[in-house]
């Protein structure tokens, strides 16, 4: 069995490529909504089908007028087992060539954030509130953009499937757009990251970080200040599914101990972080 990242056996890695790869014949599968989740308990076969089985709608939708532009429906990546899922914005153009999230210049830098805090992204989902790239074509060249209001809107529900079969414990939103979008309308970055939030119906805990586009548009001095800001929140946000692990073991069994390989701190500055 996986040493577990964060203190339990569920969160052993999956195949990164397998759902965004999962061909548009894959068998479709209603999927109910959020709500309609409540009570349900997916084990991890029927996790992984149920997502691929969404992956596999997601893949040819057309919902919105993103879909004319696209090269690839960027679903998600990772392991769905993980208790812990990171939701960006929206794809750029590297996700959008690979159908990949989060593996361009800003992937990189996230990746770096996660690396300092013992974690690697295949441990832990990673995926975005908008599933086609936000682009206008002007100058000879697509350029990004932000995704509309509608088209995020058009796209919430695959997010919303999605979610509801991982049912994290605690999600990291990426950015301002996506902390819109699972947290609440109206969301500061500025003055409400790394603050937690336990109104969300998409995880029990949610907590906002700066997106790493925009830690790699700052310089200098400004710039160390808001990644070592990144680093702390996806710190918190591991310490906090620690927390909440050990919780649950002490409810059930209060005299069982820690499993060996229990991290002695849930210190994310701990012993183990290695500063890039
Ligand atoms: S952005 Fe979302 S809603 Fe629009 S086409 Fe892509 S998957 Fe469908």
């Amino acid at each position: 069995m996986q040493s577990s990242l964060f203190g339990g056996n569920a969160d052993v890695p999956g195949d990164p490529g397998k759902l965004a790869s999962a061909p548009p014949s894959a068998p479709l599968r209603h999927i109910p909504l959020l709500e309609r989740f409540e009570d349900l308990v997916l084990g991890e076969a029927e996790k992984r089908a149920a997502l691929e089985a969404v992956c596999g709608e997601a893949l040819t939708c057309r919902r919105c007028p993103l879909s004319r532009s696209r090269r690839n429906v960027v679903f998600g990546d990772g392991n769905p087992l993980s208790p812990l899922v990171l939701v960006g914005e929206g794809p750029g153009e590297t996700e959008d060539e690979r159908g990949l999230p989060f593996v361009g210049p800003a992937g990189r830098l996230l990746e770096r954030a996660l690396h300092a805090n013992s974690i690697r992204r295949e441990q832990i989902y990673i995926c975005n509130t908008v599933k086609c790239r936000a682009a206008d074509f002007d100058n000879g060249r697509w350029n990004n953009r932000a995704p509309t209001p509608e088209e995020t809107d058009h796209c919430q529900s695959w997010l919303e499937q999605q979610l509801g079969i991982i049912r994290p414990l605690v999600i990291v939103c990426i950015g301002s757009p996506a902390a819109n979008a699972v947290i609440k309308k109206g969301f500061k970055i500025t003055q409400e990251r790394g603050r937690w939030f336990d109104t969300s119906p998409y995880a029990p805990w949610v907590i906002a970080a700066f997106h790493p586009a925009y830690v790699l548009r700052m310089q200098g001095a400004q710039q160390e200040a808001a990644m070592n800001l990144l680093i702390q929140d996806i710190g918190a946000a591991r310490k906090r599914v620690i927390e909440l692990r050990k919780a649950a073991r002490a409810a059930v069994a209060p005299n069982v101990p820690n499993e060996p390989n229990e991290p002695d701190s849930t210190d994310p500055d701990g012993p183990t972080r290695e500063q890039d």
